[in-house]
């Protein structure tokens, strides 16, 4: 049981986020939700979600793109043994015309935020002398696709954090490591499905094949999934496991 842990989960009013923090929330931890908006429905949110797991759920809000927001989320969580590198976007351009501000946003949300929060928890981890430090890279951290640059960089650059904070860590009963999801059901990817059927001319099973080309199961990873398999990187029996990749890809990096 996560009894007593506080876990903040950055990016979590939607999607893997909002999964991995039910998880954990149901497996005992304290969550502090997250995202750069401020509406009554995120707070409702975290009141909801406290009422169904009887554990203490918070929002704050934060902005992962900006430096100081990261580092002020892990201050005013005021207590981090669980941190879950989560927020992510995407944007899909050939190099020569991808807009510089959209490379910029994906490196600071996707990439640099892992720093700034990872450096504001692990003071933090240390004095209660426990931490776990999960990133959500991709398999797009560990292959590229064409047209996904930023994301691909990004996602690389998260899992080399992994291996440096692993190591500065190692002797500390700290873990850090990234989990590598392929196609994961999200309401992001979801929304995708009828709007590719209509400009294709597409069944849904049809238009599912093509996101699934690179995914061997043919199946989408469900964020259930992905929060278990933070539950259980925080569990004992995940002690000397630091600084790796976990792919939940369905076969994605074996091909
Ligand atoms: P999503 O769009 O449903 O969720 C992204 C979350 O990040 C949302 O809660 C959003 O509010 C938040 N966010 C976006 N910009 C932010 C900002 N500036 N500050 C704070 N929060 C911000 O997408 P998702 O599919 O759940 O993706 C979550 C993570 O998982 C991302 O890092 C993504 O790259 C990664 N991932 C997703 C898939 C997939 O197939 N869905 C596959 C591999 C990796």
């Amino acid at each position: 049981t996560l009894q007593g842990k506080t876990a903040v989960v950055t990016g979590s009013n939607s999607g893997i986020g909002l999964g991995v923090a039910r998880e954990l929330a149901r497996a005992g931890a304290d969550v502090v939700l997250n995202s750069f908006t401020d509406s009554a429905e995120d707070h409702a949110l975290a009141a909801e979600m406290s009422t169904e797991f009887g554990v203490t759920v918070r929002y704050i809000q934060a902005d992962m793109s900006k430096a100081d927001d990261c580092r002020q989320l892990i201050e005013k969580a005021g207590r981090c043994d669980i941190l879950i590198n989560n927020a992510g976007i995407q944007h899909v351009e050939p190099i020569d015309s991808f807009p510089v501000e959209k490379w910029d946003a994906i490196i600071a949300i996707n990439m640099s935020s892992a720093f700034h929060t990872t450096a504001a928890a692990l003071p933090m981890m240390r004095a209660a002398g426990w931490g776990r430090v999960i990133n959500i890279a991709s398999a797009h951290g560990l292959t590229a696709s064409p047209f996904k640059s930023a994301y691909v960089a990004a996602k690389h650059g998260v899992v080399g954090l992994t291996k440096v904070t692993a190591l500065e860590t190692a002797r500390e009963p700290i873990t850090c490591n990234a989990i590598c999801p392929g196609y994961v059901a999200t309401p992001l990817v979801e929304a995708q499905i009828p709007d590719t059927m209509e400009k294709y001319g597409k069944s849904r099973e049809e238009v599912v094949e093509m996101l699934m080309e690179r995914q061997p199961s043919k199946e989408f990873a469900t964020v259930e999934q992905l929060g278990g398999t933070c539950v259980f990187l925080c569990s004992d029996a995940a002690t000397q496991m630091t600084g790796t990749t976990l792919s939940v890809d369905g076969g994605w990096t074996a091909l």
